[in-house]
């Protein structure tokens, strides 16, 4: 994290990190940035050819790295520069591929430190381009979001903040209050001029467009975790069922262990699948059976636990033994665990290759549950019915939670406290307007609501606001 004395005299150092992940790999690169970069790696470089000071922006000189102090050749490499402004910081960065040892590139390291860098905080080149100005702070936690996504949605929304997307909705929604605040304040500073001031049903119209901007992107902060890790789909049902055999067949492989006695799968296991346009995580648990033992009581908690968080939840009977009253019991605690309104429930009738006759489901919490529409017969032992399955749990996916696929943004803790905070604010506003208080109030709390989207877009971050969110990243970001 990068101290608070340094982050006034940071730019007058030049920084310098492995930029590749430890371990072995076919090249490493040593990343410099600042203002002595060129003339430190100058140190440091030697070719027959061109000097790093010859070399155009962006092209490569091939040569040696040698330690400055021993006058040692540390590796073979190619050295790229990219001058300021056209640089990752806005500085000069120069940018050293050596071969992918652990050894060598500290030591190709060492040497530009020796030449006169300094090493450099985790996430301090992305924290100098953000005090350059090239990218906002929303972009800069989006290359933290790009780097740590382990979701193809995650990917697709961390690359579409890089790109800016979000901070422009931030500065559309700046501009709108900074128009209704000027309106506001000519009206308080002029009260006798020729203005008339705001009717409140205008002026909560249009705090209300402004409102509901942040109330949908909160929405989506909320949803966060969805698009992190895919829809979470909870696979529940007494033991035995076979909810870890169609989990190894949805997956594809064996993951879960499989076994003839009731109640071993213990644990709650978690693999992320794409289905078409739609990623799920889908997490086997273990069966809902009144047990003494203590592991397996944890993981009928772990259940309830994991329900409450589901987007989706595959309940799973025996076709072959129908409802039992066991199910019922079960089907209850679940429903009692989940969120209603966003959770989608499907019913799978599981060991269709041992079924004689479709099974009656006479009890009514399931039929009320589970409407013939939600209702799939399969077999995970033999395959049959799980993609039709599959393609009928894409399709309602689709339909019912549109947000899970289609959703430009990705938002975190820290927007979606800021978020709240505005909220509160708009909230003021309304009793005000309401009220028939004065509009000084009013004015003051639009002018939080603009604060608040400066500190998201961190035109008004503190300095423990930046550590925070910088040392977030790796080293040599
Ligand atoms: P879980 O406790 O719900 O995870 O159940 P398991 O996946 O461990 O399965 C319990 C037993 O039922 C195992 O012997 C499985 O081979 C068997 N089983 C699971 N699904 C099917 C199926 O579709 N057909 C048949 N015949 N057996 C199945």
């Amino acid at each position: 994290m990068p101290r608070k004395s340094n982050l006034d005299v940071i730019s007058q150092d030049t920084i310098a990190a492995i930029a590749t992940p430890p371990g072995v790999g076919a090249i490493g690169i040593v990343r410099l940035s600042g203002p002595q970069a060129i003339r430190i790696a100058s140190e440091c470089f030697r070719s027959r050819r061109q000097t790093l000071e010859q070399l155009p922006n962006y092209r490569l000189a091939y040569g040696e790295w040698i330690d400055p102090e021993r006058v040692e050749t540390i590796d073979e490499v190619l050295v790229g520069v990219m001058r300021a402004p056209s640089s990752y910081t806005r500085e000069d960065v120069v940018e050293i591929y050596g071969h992918g040892g652990p050894l060598v590139l500290r030591q190709v390291l060492a040497a530009a430190l020796t030449a006169g860098a300094r090493p450099a905080e985790p996430g301090e080149f992305t924290l100098r381009a953000f005090r350059a100005g090239r990218i906002d702070l929303l972009q800069a936690e989006a290359v933290a979001d790009l780097i740590e996504a382990q979701t193809e949605s995650a990917r697709r929304l961390a690359m579409r903040a890089l790109r800016g997307g979000l901070s422009e909705r931030v500065g559309q929604m700046k501009e709108q209050v900074l128009e209704l605040l000027a309106h506001l304040e000519t009206h308080l500073e002029f009260p006798m001029e020729a203005v008339e001031p705001m009717a409140p049903e205008e002026l909560l119209a249009k705090a209300g467009v402004i409102r509901k901007e942040v109330k949908d992107l909160l929405e989506m902060a909320r949803r966060r975790e969805m698009y992190r890790r895919g829809l979470v789909t909870v696979m529940t049902g007494r033991p035995n069922v076979g909810k870890s055999l169609l989990f190894n067949r949805v997956l594809g492989r064996q993951r879960a262990l499989v076994t003839e006695v009731p109640g071993t799968t213990r644990d709650t296991l978690e693999e992320t699948i794409r289905l078409g346009g739609v990623e799920l995580l889908l997490v086997d648990t273990a069966g809902g059976r009144d047990v003494e033992h203590a592991v397996e009581k944890l993981g009928v908690k772990r259940t309830a636990d994991a329900a409450a968080q589901a987007d989706l939840i595959w309940f799973m009977i025996d076709a072959a033994e129908a409802v039992t009253p066991e199910d019922e019991k079960w089907l209850k605690k679940i429903l009692d665990a989940t969120r209603p309104e966003s959770c989608l429930l499907m019913l799978v009738l599981n060991k269709s290759d041992l079924m004689v006759k479709p099974p009656e489901i006479g009890s009514e919490i399931f039929q009320k549950t589970f409407p013939k529409r939600k209702r799939f017969t399969l077999s995970a032992k033999t395959g049959e019915g799980v993609e039709r399955f599959l393609a009928e749990v894409e399709r309602a996916c689709l339909e019912q939670c549109p947000l899970a696929v289609e959703s430009d943004l990705l938002l975190n803790k820290r927007h979606e406290r800021a978020l709240e905070e505005m909220l509160s604010a708009f909230e003021r506003i309304e009793q005000a307007t309401k009220g028939g208080l004065s509009l000084d109030c009013v004015a003051m709390d639009l002018w939080e609501v603009k604060s608040g989207l400066d500190r998201l877009d961190g035109v008004k971050a503190s300095d423990d606001l930046l550590g925070e969110i910088f040392s977030r990243f790796c080293i040599g970001k």
